[in-house]
């Protein structure tokens, strides 16, 4: 079942999507020769709904949420579109949202606030290390509430940043939302598995989460509502009353065994961290032995112990990017690629990185079968990298 990972390949884009662990391929390939839909009564639908809510608890434990308020989807990007919408309200409280607000770092499944009219919603900026600006959300939340009077707010903070994995204040933002009456939602698709994560401890209102970043299947994902169910979000997709009638469409079944499994695995890594920093901390500290005048973004905040993000003087990151995986490394570069423009990434630029410099990112992120060796040779390939663009800038100044 492994062998689809090709062992002479590095990979280091966790961040990206994780490869897919082989006890999830082993679940997954069980439960597809196994036929029965999770609403029909006889044994076979029995036996499908057995599986749906074993999986169910299974995501639920990995952030401390009851079973009965994790709704699958097919992915974090349909979490997120389902939840950002005027229709989403406090139970029982105001029926209308009337604003958005995120920060300025958001991924593009939140970026732009979907159902709400791009006028109604607001960003949230950044400190240069790419943490949330608290004091600026206070304002920024001050002035929303004059506009609103007596609607709400939703607000969207990630849990960590898939570019930098600079870790944001999310739960003292949730905290200053749930104060004031607003809604929170955390898009905790990068801190899953990687930092433990107690939504009966955090005032978040709705969870994101994906399960191919933690080593699940593509595709599949949920929407995780807090303990206490304070928000209602009107389904988007509307259809048999599966999923208690929140998400409509036949349950994916292998889909979410397979998330099941992952998550339990990803829980049991999420309590030991130590590994992969102790990983990442070498890789950050190889980087600065080779060259020392390369910069790693978010280097001062609080980072996700599997992510380092950097540039260094001259570094063209797809051009860097093409020459790692030439060497058998698959790395990802910080820029954003859509419509076949490559732009330079909105994260950087947010934290007040220059157009330029933010073209010259590469991050590198690391997860559950990496290992020592993987960062030799990335290293490796970097030390060459180095000496042959040094040897080339030598030779444009002879010339
Ligand atoms: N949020 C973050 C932070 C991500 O990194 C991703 C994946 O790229 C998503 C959301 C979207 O997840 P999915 O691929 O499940 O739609």
């Amino acid at each position: 079942m492994t062998d689809r990972i090709d062992k002479r390949r590095v990979y280091l884009d966790h961040n990206a999507t994780a490869p897919v662990r082989p006890q999830v391929i082993e679940s997954m390939a069980s439960v597809m020769s196994h036929v029965g839909n999770p609403s029909s009564v006889h044994a076979e639908g029995r036996e499908a709904r057995r599986l749906v809510e074993e999986a169910r608890s299974s995501v639920a434990a990995l952030v401390g949420a009851e079973p009965r308020s994790v709704v699958f989807t097919s992915g974090a990007t349909e979490a997120a579109n389902w939840a950002l919408s005027p229709t989403t309200h406090l139970t029982g409280g105001r029926a209308d949202t009337r604003l958005c607000l995120m920060s300025a770092v958001e991924h593009p499944a939140v970026r732009g606030g979907h159902r709400f009219h791009p006028a109604l919603v607001g960003e949230i900026p950044v400190t240069a290390q790419g943490a949330l600006d608290i004091d600026a959300f206070r304002l920024l939340l001050d002035d929303a509430e004059g506009e609103v009077r007596d609607g709400s707010i939703i607000v969207a903070v990630m849990a960590a940043n898939n570019e930098t994995g600079v870790v944001q204040p999310a739960e003292d933002v949730a905290e200053i939302v749930r104060s004031r009456g607003h809604i929170m939602l955390c898009d905790a698709v990068q801190v899953a598995g990687r930092l433990p994560i107690d939504m009966g401890a955090t005032a978040f209102d709705m969870v994101t989460l994906s399960a191919h970043k933690i080593g699940g299947p593509a595709g599949i994902g949920a929407l995780v509502f807090g303990p206490d169910e304070r928000v209602t979000a009107e389904p988007f997709l509307r259809g048999g009353g599966q999923e208690q009638s929140r998400r409509g469409g036949t349950e994916n079944i292998a889909g979410i065994v397979g998330f099941g499994v992952a998550a339990a695995l990803a829980r049991e890594e999420a309590g030991q961290v130590c590994k992969i920093s102790v990983l990442r901390d070498s890789l950050e500290e190889g980087l600065a032995t080779i060259s020392p005048d390369v910069t790693i973004y978010g280097a001062e905040a609080v980072r996700l112990p599997n992510t380092t993000c950097f540039t260094a003087p001259g570094l063209n990151a797809e051009t860097a990017v093409i020459a790692f995986d030439l060497a058998g490394m698959a790395v990802s570069s910080g820029a954003a690629c859509s419509s076949g423009k490559v732009a330079p990434s909105h994260v950087l630029r947010a934290m007040g990185v220059d157009a330029e410099t933010a073209r010259g990112a590469i991050r590198v992120s690391l997860g559950w079968n990496s290992s020592r060796a993987d960062i030799d040779a990335f290293l490796a390939v970097w030390q060459d990298m180095r000496m042959r663009s040094g040897a080339a800038a030598d030779g444009v100044h002879a010339a």
